[in-house]
């Protein structure tokens, strides 16, 4: 909901007194939630940056969080037994979740079938996270930094039998979401290494790039007017969207006054920032340099705060670092720690954020993974389970793939904020190497349940 409406609504009824917090007026719950989903982060790729960057596995200050695991298994799996997790190393190889399924469950609560988006198994649609807030007359907001079509940022926003049509996915979250702000990759005239491919000479709408993920080239040509967009705040006129598709603009939305309108940020490549960029993907961590003039995850997290914290009621945010899973399934060590590392600065940025302009009992931080990705393990695993081998700060952990695809491993649930210690009221069973998990239906049926 636009702030701008909730803010003369209330103060005709009276209701915003100066300084009063209206979401602790209303409840006790968290006036803010962001839930930050790293797709395919294991616990080891969370080691891996760790032990990188920090030189030890748990060096992000995240770990000083309340610390949790997590299932992740879908509708079309067998659930999760941890003693045969514990016994059996190829057991977690089987019947994994995919990101379509997992991110549905996050975003509402309900087991479902993989490639499903926002829909259960029988094909109902399911109530987002995102709606309740909405209802609740909170902003809303979904950032990834892969093509905001992709599956975990549509299953936090429409709804659909399959992940696969990634145009009419990126249709309805344009032009039937009543989101506050999307922001992610598949501009359709640029390549993966922010190269323009379109948008030139004469014909501007000529592109060696593709506009499926942006909705089709009509849609883009009614973005780029500024009048695709449906009513986001119920009052049965339409509410377009404001494009930013340059670093500058990313850069204003971070630092500006916050009043940005309804944004629709399209990152300048085609499906995601970094992690395809040309160049050998077997490299060490940063040895191919960076693709200049992109934005950084945080950079994103900062101009949604900024602008969703606008709103008197507060907000919910959900932000994906999607391509930590792609560096997975590619194998792609140094670009996994790159990812990861993209995202843990994200996770600082937030904390930042809530220790400058808001506080950990007005907002409820959650920071998990859909899945884990690649099945990486240290060196010489297989029949065991060995850790990361750690070289010391800055140098490459020693490492081993033991897949191409997603495993059915517990992932990491790192919380902080009011309401975070609920979600050891959730917990199912406790894992040989990771310690007390809930399942990761439990992280939105704990949002709801705070909220309340
Ligand atoms: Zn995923």
């Amino acid at each position: 909901m636009r702030m701008s409406n909730v803010k003369v609504v209330l103060a005709a009824m009276g209701v915003v007194a100066s300084g009063m917090s209206v979401g602790a007026a209303e409840g006790s719950g968290p006036k803010n939630v962001i839930l930050m989903v790293g797709d395919g982060m294991g616990f080891a790729q969370v080691e891996s940056a760790g032990l990188y960057h920090h030189g030890k596995p748990d060096g992000q200050p995240y770990w000083q969080f309340q610390p949790l695991a997590a299932t992740t298994y879908s509708e079309s799996g067998k659930g999760y037994d941890p003693e045969a997790a514990a016994k059996d190393f190829d057991y977690v190889r089987k019947d994994p979740t995919d990101s379509a399924a997992a991110a549905t469950t996050l975003s509402t609560g309900v087991k479902t079938l993989n490639k499903r988006i926002g829909q259960d198994a029988d094909g109902k649609p399911l109530r987002h996270l995102y709606q309740d807030a909405e209802a609740m007359g909170k902003s809303t907001g979904v950032l990834s930094t892969v093509y905001l079509s992709h599956a975990t940022p549509a299953a936090f926003t429409t709804f659909a039998k399959s992940r696969n049509d990634v145009e009419a996915l990126a249709y309805d979250m344009i032009t039937n979401s009543s989101l506050d702000l999307l922001i992610g990759a598949g501009h359709p005239w640029f390549d993966d290494d922010s190269k323009q491919v379109g948008g030139l000479g004469d014909n501007p709408y000529k592109t060696d790039g593709s506009y499926d993920r942006i909705g089709g080239e009509a849609l883009w040509r009614s973005i780029q007017e500024g009048k695709a967009g449906g009513d986001a705040d119920g009052d049965g006129k339409a509410d377009p969207w404001r494009l930013i598709d340059e670093l500058a603009g990313f850069e204003a939305l971070a630092k500006g006054d916050g009043d940005a309108g309804r944004v629709l940020g399209v990152l300048p490549v085609a499906s995601t920032l970094q992690a395809n960029r040309d160049g050998d993907k077997k490299a060490g961590p940063y040895e191919v340099a960076a693709t200049p003039n992109l934005p950084g995850m945080a950079l994103l997290v900062e101009g949604a705060l900024n602008t969703l914290s606008k709103d008197p009621e507060g907000f919910f945010l959900m932000a994906e670092g999607g391509a930590i899973d792609w560096a997975g399934h590619s194998n792609a060590f140094g670009r996994l720690i790159e990812e990861q590392h993209d995202f843990d600065l994200a996770v600082e940025a937030v904390v930042a954020w809530v220790e400058k302009n808001s506080s950990w009992e007005d907002t409820l931080l959650i920071i998990t993974a859909d899945h884990e990705t690649g099945y990486l393990c240290g060196p010489d695993s297989d029949p065991e389970v060995n850790p990361l081998e750690g070289h010391g700060k800055g140098a490459t952990p020693g490492f081993q793939w033991n897949t191409g695809s997603h495993t059915n491993q517990v992932v990491p649930v790192f919380a902080k904020g009011q309401g975070a210690e609920k979600l050891l009221d959730a917990v199912k069973g406790t894992d040989a190497r990771r310690g007390p998990y809930i399942d990761n239906a439990d992280i939105p049926k704990t949002i709801r349940a705070v909220w309340r």
